[in-house]
């Protein structure tokens, strides 16, 4: 039988019901093929190192960077049950009829030492309009100098603002070490039980589409993007087995990065006292772990398992590395400059 004859026969064209068959499946085949092509989506950032990575990958000059759609990269299970998590979901929207009866308080902390102080405005602006939009939230600003908040940025209704005082720590190394410390002590002082979910965020971010309701969960953390879907002998956790910090081989079935991690208040409490208490044996035994805060974090979540995993659309920047994601909702500008090369570094003041 031939599909496609070369030579058309003269006269009524005849085609068998096999031929219409696979007519009709080579159509389906090609309808589907660029259905998924054209699944690209675009971010909107007004971080100039966007707009100059847009133009050069020849993306257009409105600023857009667009990205490949994740198709079956988008697992939305962990291998122990728990959500994985891409974007608004039906549970979202349950949970979101939830907490508007419940009156829902959620805090969003950061840490602005030093010279991180010029990454407060577009953190602060761009959670007002895409961080849990509409709920009640209070940010804790953890700085060394109130005045860099000044002027004031504007809040939405529902939206609070308590900025806690924090010794000066000179090195980044020392504040490195520090933050988990100071995140224990602050909720234990400060939170209390002001909010119910609380989440530790790194201030030189921005949030470039909605971060809502979908990312509340028990213990919540997220994937790093430059090692989601890489086999697991590539994570960098601590090798150094007199470290607090240590992972085995054995161990470990994702690695998380320290841009955002959160869950109940109760949740991040624990979180933090015991990745404070092992850095705190580390430094009287001199072995810290290569990875900092993050080794420690990763520790911890292996012995106990985040309960909501958020994928790496939660953090997320733009590099030869970063997996392609169909969202990018928080981008972190600080890692983002690190992926450049020295002259755009100079070029982005990075
Ligand atoms: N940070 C700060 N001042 C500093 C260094 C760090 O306020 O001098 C805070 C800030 O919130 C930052 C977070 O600590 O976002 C994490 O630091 P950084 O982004 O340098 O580390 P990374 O997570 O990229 O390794």
């Amino acid at each position: 039988m031939v599909l496609f004859p070369l030579k058309m026969p003269a006269g009524p064209i005849r085609v068998t019901r096999f031929q219409m068959f696979l007519y009709c499946f080579l159509l389906f085949l090609l309808i589907y093929f660029l259905q998924g092509r054209k699944a690209a989506v675009g971010v909107q950032s007004s971080h100039p190192v966007f707009h100059a990575l847009a133009m050069e990958r020849g993306r257009g000059t409105t600023g857009l960077v667009n990205v490949k759609a994740a198709g079956p990269q988008t697992p939305l299970e962990t291998p122990w049950g728990a959500q994985l998590v891409w974007g608004d979901s039906r549970k979202s929207v349950h949970r979101r009829a939830q907490l508007a009866q419940q009156g829902i308080h959620t805090g969003l902390l950061a840490f602005m030492v030093g010279t991180y102080a010029k990454f407060v405005r577009r953190f602060l602006s761009s959670a007002e309009t895409y961080f849990l939009p509409h709920q009640l939230v209070t940010y804790y600003i953890l700085t060394d100098n109130a005045r860099g908040l000044e002027p004031p940025t504007e809040l939405g209704p529902n939206r609070r603002m308590k900025v806690i005082s924090i010794a000066e720590l000179p090195g980044w190394e020392k504040l490195a070490y520090r933050r988990m410390i100071l995140l224990a002590e602050t909720i234990k002082d400060t939170i209390g039980n002001d909010v119910d979910y609380l989440f530790c965020v790194d201030i030189d971010q921005e949030f470039v589409a909605p971060v809502g309701e979908e990312i509340l969960g028990d213990l919540v953390a997220t994937l790093h993007p430059e090692l989601f879907g890489m086999p697991r002998n590539s994570f960098p956790f601590e090798i150094e087995k007199d470290s607090s910090a240590y992972v085995a081989e054995n161990e470990g079935d994702y690695y998380y990065t320290s841009e955002l991690y959160g869950g109940l208040v109760s949740e991040l409490y624990r979180l933090a006292r015991v990745c404070s208490m092992l850095i705190l044996q580390d430094q009287a035994n001199g072995v810290l772990a290569k990875g900092l805060e993050e080794s420690y974090l990763n520790r911890y979540l292996i012995n106990h398992r985040p309960t909501c995993v958020l994928s790496p659309e939660y953090s997320w920047w733009d590099s030869a590395l970063a997996a392609d994601v169909p969202v990018p909702r928080l981008v972190s500008l600080g890692r983002q400059c690190e992926a450049l090369d020295e002259d755009k570094k100079e070029e982005f003041k990075c």
